[in-house]
């Protein structure tokens, strides 16, 4: 009974337990639409080359149209610049950017940003430069205005769903990110799905926004450089092995036995370890690929021997890396509900080191932006009343754009 040892974790309107009867009584997770459309016009972010073409007449070409709105290193201090009749075009649609609200540094060099939609609704995102005088960056970006999954230990899970970002909201992310903070190009960029929300519960929007990304006219982000995370939701598993850009995928575990894992991780009571074992089997990973398999370390919860002993069973067979997170405080429930705490560095290295001798490749994640509440687990957002009012969200990246002289 998963409500028994954590109790009913009231967060926002949503009851832990609701979200649990939600996902065991349907079998399935719930079915959510798209964002409604703000202004009825398609955003711009989210259109192939041909799809632009279709808005109407184009003098010139739709792949370097495309690019002009994709590669941020082409746009002027307003926005993309294009040519008059592509302007036309565009005034066919929403142009509309996540509005970067507030921005966090924090000591290690990462950033907490806020992203304001247009709807009024926030999410979180965070951008990480390599090193420094490294010019590459990895983006953590959220799929989901919330999430459905209502795992026990995570703050973003307490916030229940609010709704899906659209594929405009996720390439628009990546591009008001980007012309902020860097970096210039998409060659230097990584994209991980590691933010609020479960991406594989917005399969439509971010495997339109992964085609986008990958466009050869436009960031061109390789599929080797995104991964997209999963609490485990088998469907969307086998769905995503057949996408054209198939993204790397990492699996968050979190458990060894299905008792221990439908408790912190509710999704487990639809699909359990061997669906869970089975759909990794059967996925087809590329030469040289792995599996990332992720394990958020809990104090006296999941950090035995015993578990190093069943997580290694559970990855034997399959290509991985297993990367253990030791568990990040948040305060987005009473302490009381939520009994959990990080064990200490010396037992983290010892769980750990019990993987490697039992043949796990296995990496302890150092979270970053801990001290700016960016770091795994932690992102959350108070939930926002939807708002019809174009001026209460997205910023225009162009009023219209700006003509090309
Ligand atoms: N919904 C997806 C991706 C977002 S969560 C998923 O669950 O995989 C990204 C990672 O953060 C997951 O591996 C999740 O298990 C981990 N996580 C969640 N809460 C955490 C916390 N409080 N401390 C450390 N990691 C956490
Ligand atoms: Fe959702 Fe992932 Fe958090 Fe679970 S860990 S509540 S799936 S964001």
């Amino acid at each position: 009974m998963v409500g028994g040892r954590w109790g009913c974790v009231k967060a926002g309107s949503r009851c832990y337990t609701d979200a649990v009867s939600a996902l065991v009584d349907a079998q399935l997770v719930p079915s959510l639409g798209p964002a409604p459309e703000r202004t009825g016009q398609p955003s711009a972010w989210a259109l192939l080359p041909d799809e632009l073409r279709a808005l109407g007449p184009l003098r010139g070409d739709a792949e370097r149209l495309f690019s002009r709105l994709q590669r941020v290193a082409t746009w002027g201090p307003d926005g993309p610049e294009v040519g008059k009749s592509a302007r036309a075009l565009l005034a066919r649609t929403d142009l509309s950017l996540p509005a970067i609200v507030e921005r966090h540094p924090s000591e290690d060099g990462a950033t907490r940003c806020v992203l304001r939609l247009a709807d009024g609704h926030r999410v979180e995102a965070v951008h990480m430069p390599r090193a420094v005088k490294n010019p590459r960056v990895t983006l953590c970006l959220s799929s989901q205005v919330g999430c459905a999954m209502a795992c026990a230990f995570c703050a973003t899970g307490s916030m229940g769903i609010v709704r899906n970002l659209t594929a405009g909201e996720l390439v628009g992310s990546v591009l008001a990110l980007m012309r902020a903070l860097g970096p210039a190009s998409g060659h230097q960029l990584t994209l991980v799905f590691m933010g609020m929300g479960e991406p594989l519960h917005n399969l439509e929007h971010v495997g339109r926004a992964l085609e986008v990304l990958h466009h050869a006219s436009g960031l061109g982000l390789s599929p080797n450089r995104i991964t997209v995370s999963t609490s485990g939701l088998v469907s969307g598993i086998d769905k995503l092995a057949t996408w054209r850009v198939r993204p790397l995928l990492a699996l968050s575990l979190n458990a060894t036995t299905d008792e221990a894992r439908a408790r912190l991780m509710p999704v487990n009571r639809v699909w359990g370890l061997a669906a869970l074992k089975a759909a990794l089997l059967r996925f087809p990973l590329r030469t040289g690929e792995k599996v990332l398999i992720e394990y958020v370390l809990l104090r006296d919860v999941n950090d035995s021997d015993d578990d190093a002993e069943r997580l290694a069973v559970f990855a034997r067979g399959l290509r991985h890396n297993v990367n253990v997170i030791p568990y990040n405080a948040h305060d987005a429930a009473p302490a009381s509900a939520l009994p959990f705490a990080a064990p200490d560095d010396e037992a983290v290295q010892r769980f750990a080191r019990r993987l490697s001798e039992l043949g796990c490749l296995c990496t302890v994640r150092k979270s970053r932006g801990r001290d700016v509440r960016g770091a795994c687990g932690q992102l959350v957002q108070a939930t926002a009343q939807p708002r019809s009012a174009p001026s209460a969200g997205g910023t225009p990246a162009s009023s219209p754009p700006r003509t090309r002289p």
